[in-house]
Order: structure tokens, then sequence, then C-alpha cells
């Protein structure tokens, strides 16, 4: 798995349309991933009008704070994190935290990668949005201060209303978070229930702010 590493970095050729580039993207590429405009919701990363809180977070407020978001889930970019998470390409990683951190404009006391249940740990070897946040450098990475106290079915299977049942009371927090402003870094929103249920979870612990740093953000509603 970890042996594509080398082809992509040394191969001189664009990860998306293997043509040359000095990057892992060509210039062409770069420019076209779909970067997300700036009128979201501050809450939830969802599009909004002159950049207000959304009727939903107003109607329904979750359990974070904000959401940064810097690509939409769509193709080149769901190409890319599917390329992360399901094949190993650990290269993409970088790129997708650099990309992620030029649309963050303020600090956090804690980084939280969102955590993989044991068993999916243990299946993929690594947690996407581990690797995503170690190349963050925007506050302390804690990699085993939240966890998933049991295997949840994936988001994505569900229809939108189970999956808040689906992840209700999955996360424990192994820490005291008192007073602290707490980043949950992920490689796609979809939703926001995992993210919100985790954001309950660590104020629950004390956090007193929690705040989405998410590479991808899907814009449809599933
Ligand atoms: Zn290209
Ligand atoms: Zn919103």
């Amino acid at each position: 798995m970890r042996a594509r590493l080398g082809s992509l970095l040394f191969g001189g050729s664009c990860f998306l349309c293997r043509g040359s580039a000095s990057a892992l993207l060509c210039a062409a590429c770069d420019a076209d991933l779909p970067r997300l405009a700036a009128e979201r919701c501050p809450r939830c990363a969802l599009p909004s009008p002159r950049g207000e809180t959304c009727g939903r977070c107003l109607a329904h407020p979750p359990h974070y704070d904000a959401t940064v978001a810097a690509l939409s889930y769509a193709f080149p970019a769901d190409a890319l994190v599917h390329a992360l998470k399901f094949r190993g390409e650990l290269a993409l990683a970088p790129l997708l935290a650099g990309l992620l951190s030029e649309s963050i404009d303020s600090g956090a006391d804690y980084l939280l990668p969102v955590p993989l249940s044991r068993e999916r740990l243990r299946q993929r070897g690594y947690n996407q949005a581990l690797e995503i946040a170690r190349h963050l450098r925007r506050g302390r990475l804690l990699v085993d201060a939240c966890e998933r106290s049991r295997d949840t079915a994936p988001q994505l299977e569900l229809p939108y209303q189970e999956r808040r049942r689906n992840v209700r009371g999955c996360f424990i927090a192994k820490r005291a978070f008192d007073g602290a402003v707490v980043a949950l870094v992920d490689d796609v929103m979809t939703t926001g229930a995992t993210l919100d249920e985790m954001a309950r979870t660590l104020k629950a612990a004390g956090a007193s702010r929690v705040v989405n740093w998410v590479v991808t953000r899907t814009l449809l509603d599933a």
C-alpha cells in the first residue's frame, strides 16, 4: 500500500491528469479544484446568502460553533479524498492539509482528528483524518484524547434521519478540556452528525468552543 507513495512523490506527473507537474497536482488541476465560495453559513459551511448563519443552524443549533471547509466534495476533490482514504495514498495528506490550512484564519488549543473505531483502524492501517491533522500545525495535536466507544454503521449508508441516532454516544473523551478551544479535523463533512456528536462529547468534557476543520464539504442534502 505504502509503496505507491514513492511513485507519487518522485514520478513528476500530476496525480489527477498524469501530465507533467512539479508538485502532486499540475497548475491546471490545482486551479480546477472546487474551492468553496465565501458566502457560506459560518456554523455549518453550507451556502447561505451574504454568509449569514443558515436557517437550519438557527432552528437547530449544532454543538459545534463553526465550520471551516476548503473544497466542495465534488470531482476532483472527492477523488483525492477517496485515494487518501481507501487507496493508501498518504502523500495526498499534506496537499489536502495545505488546502485546508489556506481557509483557516484562527488557531485552536487542540487539534483532534475524528477517530476511527479500533476495528476500522485495524482494517485500514491508518486514520486519514490524523494524517491530515499532522500537517496542520495550528494547535497541539491530540491523537488519543477522544475514542470511539463502538463501531457504527458507515454514515453514508444511512438515511439522513438515522445518522444522528447511529452516532449517538459513540465517542468517549479521555481527558478534560477545561475551557479549551478544540478543532475537529476530518476529510469530509456530510450531514455533520458525527462532528456534532463529537462536539457534544467534548463540550461535556469542558471544551468552551469546538470548530470543524474539514477538507471537503458535501453541498447536497443527503
Ligand atoms: Zn493535472
Ligand atoms: Zn448552517
